[in-house]
């Protein structure tokens, strides 16, 4: 579902050249739960961004779906993004000031639903990760694991075939971290979404199906 072939990055400055992906080569099957560790700074959140085309590798080439997709233009680019990725981060990302559903909404603003079927959806994705009881709240009055569950429910609410997650479960304690990881496990098995996720604890990366290790830019197992 998801080929890398030859991957490289490299990061230039005027002063500095950084290879922070050295020649990555990676199928990923689709419904495969894939994690990535390795210590900080080897390049799991630029490999993961290029995987999510956020970042642009600068040899290689990404195929998802059988699509080559450097010859998408920004337009198509932003389109399968929005379509067939979701993305969950370590520090939630969620809009302070808008309430939990605004904030599950937002991905569907730019699709043809209409705003009834927005909030359908939405409502729905908060019920799969157990929410329902807070939609009017804001952010800030929920717990680290509560938020982690709307940045869930906005990564679904569009029903993407990828899920990629950076470090998910990297600000919560062992608990709500299981809860989080619990969640993403029922999406892969009830849902068969492919997810990939960025961990640097190994309880969590051996609850996925295959476990990617990164040293300095090249995989290592
Ligand atoms: P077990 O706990 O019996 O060893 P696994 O954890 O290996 O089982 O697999 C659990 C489920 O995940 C099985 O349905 C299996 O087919 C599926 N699975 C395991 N590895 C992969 C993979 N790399 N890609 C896709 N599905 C996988
Ligand atoms: P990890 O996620 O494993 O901690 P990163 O992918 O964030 O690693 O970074 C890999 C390497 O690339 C690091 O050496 C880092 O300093 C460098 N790097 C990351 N982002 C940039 C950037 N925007 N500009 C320059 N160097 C960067």
């Amino acid at each position: 579902m998801i080929r890398l072939q030859n991957i490289e990055k490299v990061y230039r400055t005027d002063t500095v050249e950084t290879l922070a992906i050295d020649n990555i080569t990676l199928d990923i099957a689709k419904g495969e739960f894939l994690s990535i560790m390795g210590p900080s700074g080897c390049g799991k959140s630029t490999l993961l961004n290029i995987i999510g085309l956020l970042d642009e590798p600068s040899k290689g080439s990404i195929r998802i779906d059988d699509q080559d997709t450097s010859r998408f233009s920004d337009q198509q680019m932003a389109k399968f993004r929005n379509q067939k990725l979701g993305f969950i981060f370590q520090s939630y990302h969620l809009i302070n000031d808008l309430q939990v559903l605004d904030n599950v909404e937002l991905p569907l603003l730019y699709r043809t639903s209409s705003a009834k079927e927005r909030r359908q959806l939405a409502t729905e994705a908060l019920e799969k990760v157990g929410l329902s009881n807070r939609l009017k709240h804001f952010p800030n009055q929920l717990s680290g694991g509560q938020r982690q569950r709307v940045a869930i429910a906005r990564a679904i609410v569009g029903r993407p075939q990828i899920i990629l997650a950076d470090e998910p479960t990297g600000n919560l304690d062992s608990a709500m971290g299981n809860e989080i990881m619990d969640i993403l496990i029922n999406l892969n098995k009830n849902d068969g979404t492919t997810i990939i996720m960025v961990t640097h604890d190994e309880n969590m990366a051996h609850k996925t199906h295959r476990l990617v290790r990164l040293f300095d830019g090249s995989q290592v197992q």
